[in-house]
């Protein structure tokens, strides 16, 4: 069985409880950006999904308002990533008919979280799976098979969406291979599923929560590491002031969104971020 086919089964399972709890066309939400932008390549044509937390917020740092609760509470069908991205939502969604969390359909390309040294955690999950392109290929299909089961009358729409969606996006990842292998450092370890594409070495991390500045003794590892004398390139979702740059140096600094927050469209936004990795040459 491959693992897309694997996937759907998964989802018509979980769809068993989701996709028969309102006979309604109702609201599609979206919990962060990435996910909602799949989603409005699925349903392109038929409805317009919702999105829950505003554009830039990623899973890390969700702030949720009473209109937001209520928004899942009212819409037919929420999807999420699931607790090892978005903690504060699990109260929420945990037990609510509506909602699938992608994490819980155990499938997907899955790779462990990494420790500042690089070192893979045992028993972790490194919650970026979209930014794998056939993960993201398989959340249009499994939102495809949901939104199908619910709304028959346009289930060879979504099924054609999810497709378009895959044949597109696999098209931008063979024209951005890259041959060239380039190290790097990350602000948080966010780009582990783009490594294979675009052919990148992680070399560590400032720091293991986006949210903690990087202690001292972590950026003396890094300095002491550095994979080699020429500027490294680091990747970072937000810019390290300016003390803490220069005693990075030689560093260059690329800013990567990693909600694709700029963008309308994931195909655009997958690219817009393999091409600025690209600017990183060594
Ligand atoms: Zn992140």
């Amino acid at each position: 069985m491959s693992a897309l086919h694997r996937l759907l089964v998964l989802v018509a399972f979980s769809c068993a409880i989701v996709c028969f709890s309102s006979a309604q066309a109702g609201t599609l939400v979206a919990s962060t950006h990435p996910l909602y932008l799949i989603a409005k390549a699925v349903t392109a044509g038929i409805e317009q999904p919702v999105l829950l937390l505003p554009p830039a917020s990623s899973g890390h740092d969700i702030n949720l308002r009473p209109s937001d609760r209520l928004l899942l509470k009212q819409s037919d069908f929420v999807i999420w990533f699931g607790r090892d991205y978005e903690a504060p939502l699990y109260d929420l969604l945990e037990n609510q008919r509506n909602a699938i969390a992608l994490f819980d359909l155990k499938a997907f390309h899955r790779l462990p979280l990494r420790d500042v040294k690089g070192r893979a955690i045992p028993q972790s999950l490194d919650p970026h799976i979209w930014l794998d392109p056939y993960n993201a290929i398989g959340i249009a299909y499994a939102i495809a098979t949901v939104r199908a089961k619910q709304f028959p009358r346009y289930a060879s729409q979504y099924m054609q969406n999810a497709k378009n969606f895959s044949v597109r996006l696999q098209h931008v990842v063979r024209a951005e291979q890259s041959q060239k292998p380039r190290t790097y450092w990350a602000y948080h370890d966010a780009y582990h599923y783009l490594e294979k594409s675009l052919n990148l070495q992680f070399a560590g991390a400032l720091t293991a929560d986006p949210d903690l500045p990087p202690s001292m003794g972590q950026l003396i590892w890094l300095k002491q590491h550095r994979p080699h004398a020429n500027a490294v390139c680091l990747f970072a979702e937000r810019q390290p002031n300016s003390a803490l740059m220069r005693k990075l140096q030689p560093m260059d600094y690329y800013p990567i969104d990693e909600v694709m927050a700029a963008s309308t469209d994931f195909i655009q936004g997958w690219q817009a971020l393999a091409q600025r990795l690209e600017q990183c040459v060594q």
